[in-house]
């Protein structure tokens, strides 16, 4: 507690005198390492009623192209390379003064171990170097809360549906509140994105991020069929063309049906499809897009089926209360998953939300939001003792891990204390 009421004058004490209404007002360092971005970004807390300012962000890409996936050691090195010259350079604006944050959030969890050691080690010697308390995020949580970033929380409100559909995760979560949250439907084996960037890899693309060429593969060949370039094909054609698809977790009869997904099987099929075609040289450009639409098509027509499924489980008392989705997350800026959920809704009054595509990957701005709602509404942050933990539950987010301070708001006025002193 000592530890608490030493750090909190810091945060008040400077802005007070400068806003004697007593606004509350502060500045927001927010750094993201949890994978192979290393992300950070300033916000202007200027009212508690508006969305957050954004100052500045900044991230930079681990380029992944030659190395078949992210080799964690190659993701550490990166987020030791960038991450101090990033936040250097955020605070730091040329011809401007120097900016101290007065809330420093950092990604604590799920991720990669090393990644996360980066952001967190560098969060804490901020911290302890200008006193400024600084909040543990959880990484899911984060994509989660994307759209209340761009509407100060108001929308959407709890509870609400989420698709967190990342290169890591790929679940569907039901939130109750900022610290109620449950797993409706995870995947059993690989995430919706890993599952995309490794199909999209047996076709040939090579690219840094699979899933937006892959989309844009797909777009090319709709062009050309609409500019009349290419027939359009039925589904049975495609499969005569293309490969054969078949959605996993499918009813049968005898077989009870799962509130889960499944996208391992998506990579197999595309490898034994154009290993059968006698190999990727022996396809033309067209059959290429043809499969890549299959394979796009199938994984998005399943997640829409495990999701229709799942939300048929839910108790009706339940789910009349439910009046927002989320799609999060990287593949979440899809346009034709987009489309899919669109229509899976259509009679529901269900608002759709799609955070922008830069929101959607990872990003420091949903860690900094994350860490202001987590502060403003229960008075958290974490201690100094805390350790990057790179498996945490999204349900159990207080309890699953140590290191959680409460600012105590029974307390008499303290910072009204702190100014006298
Ligand atoms: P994240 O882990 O949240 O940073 O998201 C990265 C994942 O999202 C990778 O698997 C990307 O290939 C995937 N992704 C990003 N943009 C798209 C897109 N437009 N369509 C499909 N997948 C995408
Ligand atoms: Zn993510």
């Amino acid at each position: 507690m000592t530890f608490l009421r030493s750090q909190r004058p810091r945060i008040y004490l400077r802005r007070l005198q400068k806003n004697p209404q007593r606004r509350r007002t502060y500045f927001v360092l927010g750094i993201e390492t949890s994978c192979d971005d290393t992300s950070v970004c300033l916000y202007d807390r200027y009212s508690p009623s508006e969305p957050p300012k954004l100052i500045s962000s900044l991230t930079s890409s681990l380029d992944n192209k030659e190395f078949k996936g992210i080799v964690p050691t190659r993701a550490l090195n990166h987020h030791q390379l960038h991450l101090a010259p990033l936040v250097s350079q955020l605070l730091r604006p040329p011809n401007a003064p120097q900016i101290t944050p007065d809330l420093i959030c950092v990604t604590r969890g799920p991720g990669m171990r090393g990644s996360l050691s980066v952001g967190v080690e560098f969060a804490k010697g901020l911290s302890l170097a200008w006193g400024t308390p600084m909040v543990g995020v959880h990484h899911m949580l984060a994509h989660l809360l994307t759209p209340r970033l761009l509407t100060n929380g108001s929308a959407p409100r709890f509870p609400f549906l989420s698709l967190l559909v990342s290169g890591g995760h790929t679940m569907l979560v039901l939130s109750a509140g900022l610290l109620d949250h449950r797993i409706l439907a995870n995947t059993v084996d690989i995430a919706m994105g890993d599952a995309i960037d490794k199909s999209a890899r047996e076709l040939g693309l090579n690219g840094n991020m699979n899933g937006p060429e892959l989309e844009k593969l797909v777009r090319r060949y709709e062009e050309s069929v609409a500019a009349g370039e290419n027939k359009a094909l039925s589904k049975e054609e495609m499969v005569e063309v293309g490969i054969k698809v078949r959605l996993p977790m499918r009813p049968k009869p005898g077989r009870p049906q799962t509130a889960a997904f499944s996208f391992s099987s998506f990579v197999s099929m595309v490898k034994r499809g154009v290993a059968q075609k006698g190999g990727l040289s022996a396809l033309s450009e067209t059959d290429v897009q043809i499969i890549a639409k299959q394979i796009q098509d199938a994984i998005f027509d399943h997640a829409v089926d495990r999701i229709t499924y799942t939300l048929s489980t839910v108790p009706h008392e339940v789910a009349a209360g439910i009046q927002d989705f989320v799609c999060s997350g990287g593949v979440g800026s899809n346009l034709l998953l987009r489309k899919k959920l669109m229509d899976a809704f259509p009679d529901r009054a269900m608002n759709l939300h799609f955070p922008p595509p830069d929101l959607c990957t990872d990003n420091g701005r949903m860690i900094a939001w994350t860490g202001i709602e987590m502060w403003e509404t229960e008075g958290l942050h974490s201690s100094y003792d805390i350790m990057p933990t790179a498996e945490w539950s999204l349900e159990n987010i207080l309890g699953d891990v140590d290191g959680w301070l409460r600012e105590d708001r029974t307390e008499p006025d303290v910072r009204s204390a702190d100014l006298v002193a």
